[in-house]
């Protein structure tokens, strides 16, 4: 772990798993109570220095994207054995991590003059909250921290970071190399199983949390920092659907809704997770997006060639096992996929169901796996409706040759983001968040720099 600018490890471990082999290829430290409030401690000690300097900050941000960039093999390596996505996507991974650090680098903490009526003026200003609590899911671990640490830094608070337990060891690496280039104390990078995170949260050392996670975790977190009535950032679940327009061309849309919902083994919280699709193009967008789903190759990340590596872990692999197996039972039938592949590894193929509706699980719920139901609609306002009919709200999309009629189509989803003929093109100037019970708040963007600042009014007489 890095603590106060040291590397240090705990007097206990835990394992960690490749999925791809289902063995334990590694040990991660678990965090004692007395190094947790090291690393406050020492959190909040920096802040002083950090925040006094906005040139340096900038500076040790753009060096952070730098050190990471560097390491960047190293990095990917870690991020494929303990994650298990191909290695091409974790090297995508580390350098969308970069990309976010510098954007974050880039963005301005103006000093606004909002009142100077010749009697008084009066500035607006961002002050830093202090110690920033960042807590990540196992799905994008180090991009998710760079979504946290870029603009926790460059709005003067210091961080402490927990990654997920079953993939802390990117993270950990993240946190030796990029303490080579900063302050001790400005991040400190802590691991250990879920009980860390609520010693996190209701830390009294912390002013702010930032949170990916599920919804359920999200709702105990809230509760958690409500004692010391902490900010928060809450980005959680979804169930996004995509709506496919009667004059949409399944060929063409065929790449963009496959892989809008099955990038990351569709291991990601705004991916597509149903399909609507009007009753006359429903054969045909079926069939191509099964066919493109039996032409994958399911392999270990690290195979030349692999598309689509295993789900994450265990219980996850379960669980999209048993949605899917329950949604066959209930009368839906797999156009491609349906049931794990021989292991070991946790190996599922991409799976594509017809026949199933609400009412069964893997519609309601979000699977966060390999297997996208394909549902039909008859009216436009139905499909909205139903697309609306859940207590997620992360992003949606809309799908159609005519971009005017499906942006407008776009704009009626209860969603943070609503994408036409797209899905998950995200970006740093984009503020990124939940509607409903899929988050609290944004990230990205000033939008997500400003959640990471108090703003203080400053009111003087006039000259
Ligand atoms: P999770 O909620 O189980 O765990 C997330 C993190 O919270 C982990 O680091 C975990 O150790 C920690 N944690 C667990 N219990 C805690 C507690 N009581 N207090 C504080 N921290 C605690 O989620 P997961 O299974 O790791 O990730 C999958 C979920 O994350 C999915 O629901 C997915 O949609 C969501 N997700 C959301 C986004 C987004 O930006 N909206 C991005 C990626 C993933």
């Amino acid at each position: 772990m890095t603590i106060n600018g040291q590397v240090l490890p705990a007097d206990s471990s835990f394992g960690v798993v490749n999925p791809a082999t289902e063995g334990e290829f590694s040990r991660a430290p678990e965090c004692s109570r007395k190094q947790l409030d090291a690393a406050m401690d020492a959190a909040t000690r920096a802040v002083q220095l950090w925040r006094a300097d906005d040139a340096a900050r900038v500076a040790g941000l753009n060096a952070v994207a730098d050190a990471v960039d560097e390491h960047a093999s190293e990095l990917a390596d870690l991020l494929t054995a303990e994650q298990g996505k191909p290695l091409g996507a974790a090297h995508y991974e580390v350098s969308e991590t970069t990309r976010w650090l510098r954007a974050a680098a880039a963005l301005e903490l103006p000093i606004e003059t909002i009142l100077d009526d010749g009697s008084a003026r009066a500035e607006l200003r961002r002050r830093p909250i202090g110690v920033v609590a960042a807590i990540t899911p196992w799905n994008f671990p180090l991009l998710l921290a760079g979504w946290k640490l870029g603009p926790a830094l460059r709005a003067g608070n210091t961080v402490v970071l927990k990654p997920s337990p079953y993939t802390p060891l990117a993270t950990l690496r993240l946190g030796e190399i990029v303490n080579q280039v900063l302050p001790p104390g400005v991040i400190n990078v802590v691991s250990g199983g879920d009980h860390l995170g609520a010693w996190m949260t209701s830390h009294p050392a912390v002013g702010k949390v930032s949170f990916t996670g599920s919804v359920a975790t999200g709702k105990k977190v809230m509760a958690s920092a409500a004692d010391g009535l902490k900010r928060l950032t809450l980005e959680l679940g979804g169930n996004d659907a995509a709506i496919v327009l009667d004059d949409a061309n399944p060929e063409a849309i065929g790449r963009g809704l496959f892989w809008g919902g099955f990038i990351n083994c569709g291991q990601i919280c705004a991916g597509i997770k149903r399909i609507f699709v009007p009753e006359a193009l429903h054969d045909d967008v079926v069939d191509v997006l099964a066919e493109r789903a039996r032409r994958v190759r399911v392999g270990p990340g690290t195979q030349e060639g692999v598309q689509m590596g295993p789900i994450q872990n265990h219980p996850q692999f379960e669980r999209v096992r048993g949605l899917v197996a329950e949604a066959l039972s209930d009368g839906a039938s797999a156009a491609a996929g349906g049931a794990p592949l021989d292991g070991p590894g946790y190996f599922f193929p991409p799976t594509v169901l017809t026949g199933a509706n609400e009412g069964m699980r893997i519609v309601d719920e979000e699977q966060f796996g390999p297997a996208i139901p394909v549902l039909t609609y008859r009216t436009l306002d139905e499909a909205v409706e139903r697309a609306n009919a859940t207590p997620f709200g992360l992003s949606g999309s809309v799908w159609g040759s005519d971009l005017d009629r499906a942006t407008e189509v776009a704009a009626r989803l209860d969603t943070g983001t609503a994408f036409v003929n797209d899905h998950l093109a995200l970006d740093p100037c984009l503020p990124f968040g939940g509607s409903k019970q899929s988050g609290l708040g944004v990230e990205n963007g000033p939008w997500g720099l400003d959640e990471f600042t108090q703003l203080q009014v400053v009111h003087r007489p006039a000259a």
